[in-house]
């Protein structure tokens, strides 16, 4: 597979022959049903026919309609097929699009006591995962709001120490041999944090993971299974006696774009369809930046001034205002989880991109005043409470300041397209980041980034730090005394400073002495060389709260009763139950979630009987 091609639109015009596989990976599949229409190729398809004329007035009800053709919306339409039901799946994205952020995901899941894992010499168990869980959500509104994320939460630590892990190889999913320790935590065994790594990278990265489920879905839709109308954008649910019975929205022109771009939300028609069952599976509110500040939690100070959009612009967050003026409830609003080591993308696919760093244990993070963050505030360890401690500094960036040792080590990019060795499952290209230097991605970074300071003496990085900022808020000497501090410490194998410890605990683990961490060194030893600083931007990224589900993911009311015909599945239900995650998550387990969830809400449609005499669709 070769991503770079799906951004090129000239693409569009081959189609040679090619599988549904390989047309998903070219996005081949992407002209709109008016167009086939108009070259011919749909002509004696009298129900497309319909559909793609003006006429409208098709008779059709559906056993369910999904909302959204992400990995969530992908999941719950492939166990239908298993069903037999008969289903429609609606995107407001074209159809190169299919799978949502997921195709844009490093493709990491949570996964607990796997093979890969005690290869690793990793004890890993059920009973520790759901610890760890407990600890990193801290609960605290079991009566009300968590009481059905509890539920889930349990049944998804279930998941991903049971049947997880084969149901993912059934479907054709590998993964890479050394497992990442994402969140590690940093405080008591009770607390926040992954005790041991569970962080599962699936070979390909995030188009692998919804290749396995969006090719079945491409399948069905072209053999007409089941229909699949991208651009098919949703403004309402039909409701009846307080019950979801359809959909309703506008048919958006058709565009020629790179997947991931901005998409035009230009009208050509409106549409509705009426279903037994409506499963929303639209995202989070990751792109909309007013409505993450305004459900900015006041426990986390005001909501930054500046944000990077970690998520293309359909992660819009419009259907939970629309599920909710259904009778939906959202919960939890003020749980999301933004990550704090965000880069500006010097090559941006969406509006004010962003890049996370996944970064290693070793560099040493200080505020925008050149102070240094405290336990439990290093790379990598509690992003939320790191979260905390920039924002009550007043000032919505922070600074890593590294080694270019560290950084040949340490940084790692999330993002299927800043991984193209993994992505394109490449052994060849993945052995080189043994080799000397950063990987390509980190280099062009490093090259071409706005946030980076590269310098030969602390003292022209500290100036350069602050030309960056615009202000002269960074101290040569107090940062210089902070850092000669750490690197006292770093002659023993033992140190009274944590994050030291914290390294050397690292290293006792092979995964990361392997690629993850580097050899202490002293930040200041010019052997180390040069001297790197990042400006760290907040990033938005998930939505931990949504709408509240039961178990088999129909949406509840006010009351806690069931809206009849209404489910979710995804990152819109808070990956189950309206917070699966409570406050924090341990990594991995929103690409899981999709699937749970999915899986969950797609099996208990597919035991519903259909409901007799249903009405109509139109579309004009
Ligand atoms: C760069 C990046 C890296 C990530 N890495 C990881 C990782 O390593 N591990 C992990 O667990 N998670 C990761 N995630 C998070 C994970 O990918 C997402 O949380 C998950 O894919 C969300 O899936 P979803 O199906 O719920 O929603 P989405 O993928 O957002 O899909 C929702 C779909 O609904 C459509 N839609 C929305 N509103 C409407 C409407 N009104 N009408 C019609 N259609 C609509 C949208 O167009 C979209 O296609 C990453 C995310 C990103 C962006």
């Amino acid at each position: 597979m070769n991503l770079q091609k799906n951004y090129d639109p000239s693409y569009l015009s081959e189609n040679n022959g090619f599988t549904i596989s390989q047309k998903f990976c070219l996005n081949l599949n992407f002209r709109c049903f008016k167009e086939k229409l108009l070259e011919g190729e749909i002509k004696n398809n009298t129900k497309l026919y319909n559909r793609c004329t003006d006429k409208g007035g098709v008779e059709m009800h559906y056993d369910a309609i999904v909302i959204g053709a992400g990995l969530a919306g992908l999941t719950a339409v492939c166990q239908l097929i298993d069903a037999q039901k008969k289903v429609l799946l609606v995107d407001q994205e074209p159809e190169n699009s299919i799978g949502g952020q997921a195709y844009w995901s490093f493709g990491g899941l949570f996964l607990v006591d796997t093979p890969e894992q005690r290869r690793l010499g990793i004890k890993d168990s059920k009973e520790l995962a759901w610890q760890d869980w407990r600890g990193s959500a801290g609960f605290d509104r079991l009566e009300d709001e968590d009481y059905w994320a509890y539920e889930w939460a349990k049944a998804y630590v279930d998941f991903a120490a049971g049947e997880k892990y084969q149901w993912l190889k059934s479907q054709g999913i590998q993964f890479f041999p050394v497992v990442g320790w994402a969140e590690r935590g940093g405080a008591l065994a009770g607390g926040h944090g992954n005790s041991v790594p569970r962080f599962h990278i699936v070979w390909g990265t995030g188009p692998a993971i919804v290749e396995a489920f969006a090719s079945k879905v491409l399948q069905a839709s072209e053999s007409g299974l089941i229909d699949y109308l991208p651009r098919h954008q949703v403004t309402d649910l039909l409701t009846e006696d307080g019950a979801v019975t359809g959909i309703q929205g506008n048919i958006l022109e058709n565009c020629i774009i790179r997947r991931g771009e901005e998409s035009s939300r230009e009208v050509i028609g409106t549409f509705e369809y009426t279903a037994d069952a409506v499963v929303v599976a639209s995202g989070g509110i990751g792109a909309n930046l007013e409505l993450v500040k305004e459900n900015w939690p006041s426990r986390l100070g005001l909501p930054p001034k500046n944000m990077v959009s970690g998520v293309p612009a359909f992660v819009d967050g419009k259907m939970l205002e629309i599920t909710e003026r259904a009778g939906g409830r959202i919960v939890n609003r003020d749980r999301m989880w933004h990550y704090t080591e965000g880069l500006k993308n010097w090559d941006p696919i969406w509006k004010n991109h962003g890049i996370r760093i996944l970064p290693g244990p070793s560099s040493m993070w200080f505020d925008a005043r050149g102070d240094r963050f405290k336990a439990p505030n290093f790379p990598g360890f509690d992003t939320l409470s790191t979260l905390e401690a920039i924002q009550k500094t007043g000032y919505d960036y922070s600074w890593f300041i590294l080694t270019e040792k560290i950084i040949e080590k340490e940084f790692a990019l999330s993002g299927s397209e800043q991984n193209m060795d993994l992505t394109n499952k490449s052994i060849k290209d993945v052995l080189k980041r043994v080799l000397p230097g950063p990987p390509k991605a980190v280099q062009a970074f490093k090259e071409n980034g706005e946030d980076f300071v590269i310098a030969n003496s602390l003292k022209d990085l500290v100036d350069g730090m602050n030309k960056l900022a615009g202000n002269d808020m960074l101290d040569f000497m107090h940062i210089k005394e902070q850092i000669l501090a750490r690197d006292r410490e770093i002659e023993n194998p033992f140190s009274k400073d944590a994050q030291i410890n914290a390294l050397h605990g690292a290293r006792n683990y092979i995964g990361d002495k392997l690629i993850r961490a580097a050899s202490p060194h002293k930040i200041l030893d010019p052997k180390a060389g040069p001297l790197i600083a990042v400006r760290l931007n907040i990033l938005t990224r998930k939505t931990l709260g949504g709408l509240q589900t039961n178990l088999n993911g129909q949406v509840l009311n006010d009351e806690g009763n069931p809206v009849q015909g209404l489910f979710a599945a995804g990152e819109v239900s808070g990956f189950g139950g309206g917070g699966v995650h409570g406050y924090r998550s341990l990594e991995g387990t929103f690409l899981g979630g999709c699937l749970f969830t999915g899986m969950k809400v797609g099996k208990y449609l597919g035991t519903l009987k259909p409901v007799p005499n249903k009405a109509k669709a139109i579309e004009v």
